[in-house]
């Protein structure tokens, strides 16, 4: 799978880190419902077709990127830089430390 990084172009999906869906950048307001942030931190769903996906640029910029992709074909259909698309507060997320828990 290859993934056109907006900011480098198309690269091998080895170059990415996979962070999970974008709703992640979606964080609830401070002050919001447990309810809310209840279905931010578990709950997610599983279509067959179009999705958003968080993946970041680990060996290239660094970028965030969301990608939309179809999870059946497994085309990607769009990316772009978390950072142009808006979002409550416009923090990324920031990427897992591999074998250590944060
Ligand atoms: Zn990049």
């Amino acid at each position: 799978m290859r993934i056109t990084c907006p900011l480098c172009g198309t690269r091998d999906r080895r170059e990415f880190y996979y962070y999970g869906d974008a709703v992640y950048a979606d964080r609830p307001a401070g002050g919001a419902a447990p309810a809310a942030w209840d279905d931010y931190l578990h709950l997610r769903d599983n279509p067959a077709g179009e999705t958003r996906d968080l993946w970041y640029h680990e060996a290239g910029c660094s970028a965030w990127i969301e990608v939309t992709r179809n999870t059946v074909t497994h085309a990607i259909l769009s990316t772009r830089l978390v950072a142009e698309r808006g979002g409550t507060d416009g923090a990324a997320p920031k990427p897992r430390t591999k074998g250590k828990s944060a």
